[in-house]
């Protein structure tokens, strides 16, 4: 029988939940983070290298992709999986967020938001419907609906007007989505910092129905202990039977309080963006290897990870292909640091599922407090 798209909870420690999606282009472990693979690639790594740190699903940015090489491009190259050589699954983000952050001259309106690129300052318009029809050119498995991603601070009566025309769009969007079997639609909550609103938002999409519920607005700079508060009461709300995915979150130990709190998915660009930029994740904390202290150091950059990067470099070479410039250097970073987030993904699911959770939290908080080995 061909699977076509649900979600079981496997097993369950306190809030936090392991479990399984299943679609037809395969499964996606619970808790699951997806690499960002922005503009069809998910920078300094080969497919297969992703696979290779674990990633079950990546996200793909569909601002950027309709921009360049456009939805319609994209299509008649076979779709996104075939474009990009990328056969499991993708979910694609809806345009709002993006559209909001990265252009400028833009209208917000009832129908959408018109723009111009960032590129070559084209116009365009993004509403719900164009949204569904570009995420289903690209063959996204996941489909996000069109929403306004409320800016943060907000007071309540502009969180609220953004919200309810995030619902509005949600609506729309569930309609011009259709029935499109093996593919899923999520809706996105939103409500600021505010319960009453969130509660509302979840109401309302819920009377809409989505097969998975993201809690969106978070991450936008209101900082880690105001997001837990929110975390504490927000995926609660949603349904249990459905996957709750935490949208661009985070540090580590982000993604570990969000967990904690019943989120089921989670993305970010920090593993592939720091990777860049010389800042290599480990369990204990973060490693700038472009710090002198690793001129001559032959250790690897952590001793028990099983990366590429730390199998058969040093942090002395790190340290100098950084330095250099070389892309040796976002390459190794990059792996490095999706290897750790996927392994972190892996501990977690075991913990849970041994009812174990609270006790491996104590471990990944004392390790990290450690801080990095001393220098040599
Ligand atoms: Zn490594």
């Amino acid at each position: 029988m061909t699977v076509l798209f649900n979600f079981d909870v496997t097993g369950t420690d306190g809030k936090a939940r392991t479990g399984v999606i299943r679609t037809p282009r395969g499964n996606i472990r619970t808790p699951a983070f997806m690499p960002v693979g922005t503009a069809g690639t998910v920078k300094a790594m080969l497919p297969e290298s992703v696979t290779a740190t674990g990633a079950d699903i990546l996200l793909g940015n569909t601002y950027h992709l309709m921009l360049r090489p456009g939805a319609e491009r994209v299509a008649r190259l076979g779709g996104l999986h075939r474009f990009m050589n990328w056969e499991k699954p993708i979910l694609t983000d809806s345009g709002g967020y993006q559209v909001m952050s990265l252009t400028e001259l833009r209208k917000l309106t009832e129908e959408g938001v018109r723009f111009k690129s960032h590129i070559d300052g084209s116009e365009h318009l993004i509403s719900p419907e164009r949204s569904m029809e570009i995420q289903r050119l690209l063959g996204s498995d996941i489909v996000m609906a069109f929403d306004e991603c409320t800016p943060y601070p907000a007071d309540e009566a502009t969180a609220r007007s953004s919200m309810e025309l995030s619902m509005r769009w949600a609506a729309r969007s569930r309609e011009a989505f259709g029935e499109r079997p093996g593919h899923a639609l999520f809706g996105i909550q939103q409500g600021s910092v505010f319960r009453d609103q969130r509660e509302e938002s979840a109401e309302a999409l819920k009377a809409i129905g989505f097969d998975g519920y993201a809690v969106g607005g978070l991450a936008v700079g209101e900082g880690q202990e105001l997001m837990f508060e929110v975390l504490d009461y927000a995926p609660g709300l949603l349904p249990a039977d459905r996957p709750r995915y935490l949208m661009g979150v985070g540090k580590p130990d982000d993604i570990v309080g969000a967990v904690a709190r019943g989120i089921d998915m989670m993305d970010c660009v920090l593993p592939t963006r720091s990777g860049r930029t010389g800042q290599a994740f480990t369990r204990r904390g973060v490693v700038n290897i472009k710090n002198a202290r690793h001129a001559e150091d032959p250790r690897p950059l952590d001793a028990a990870c099983t990366c590429p990067a730390c199998r058969s470099y040093s942090r002395a070479y790190l340290h100098h292909v950084f330095r250099a410039g070389e892309i040796i250097s976002s390459m190794l970073l990059t792996w490095h640091n999706l290897h750790y987030y996927q392994d972190l993904m892996a501990q977690m699911r075991e913990a849970i599922a041994a009812g174990r959770f609270e006790a491996w939290q104590r471990g990944f908080h004392a390790e990290r407090a450690e801080g990095d080995i001393p220098p040599i």
